[in-house]
This record gives C-alpha cells, structure tokens and sequence, in this order.
C-alpha cells in the first residue's frame, strides 16, 4: 500500500492530505478540482503536492468528489 503525504503544521493543528494510490484509478478528478495539491504522476496515479495553509474547498470537494475515496483529510 503506497501512500502519498504532505503534512502542514500551523499552531497547534495538524493536518494531513494523503492519497491511496493502490486505490487511485487515475480518473485525474481531483487533479482538475484542485490542482494546487494535486497533480498526475507519470504511472497516471494522483499525488499530493502541495498543501494549503488551511483546507480548501476545492480540496475538500476533490477528496468528496474522488469514485473510490482514495482521498483522506485528517484535521
Ligand atoms: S479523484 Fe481519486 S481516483 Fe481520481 S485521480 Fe484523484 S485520487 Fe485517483
């Protein structure tokens, strides 16, 4: 199981995007959503690569609008 994670600590909160890529399909849905976080790698697969200082919404309604919920936010 390979998991694609970028971590961002302000304050006292943690937060943490990660990408399931033994569950992505590479449909490239959140890439389009939300871009600045998520891009396509060269295996089609979506990785995290950026994290916004504060969830989004685009990154919220990427991780919500992902066919087999291989996007999880911890807050
Ligand atoms: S929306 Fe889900 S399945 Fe589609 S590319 Fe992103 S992580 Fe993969």
């Amino acid at each position: 199981m390979v998991y694609t994670v970028y971590e961002h600590k302000e304050g006292e909160i943690r937060m943490k995007v990660s990408v399931d890529q033994d569950l992505c399909i590479g449909c490239g849905l959140c890439e389009s959503i939300c871009p600045e976080v998520f891009r396509m790698n060269d295996d089609n697969l979506a990785e995290v690569i950026e994290q916004p200082d504060s969830i989004s919404d685009t990154c919220r309604e990427a991780c919500e609008s992902c066919p087999v919920s291989a996007i999880t936010i911890e807050e």
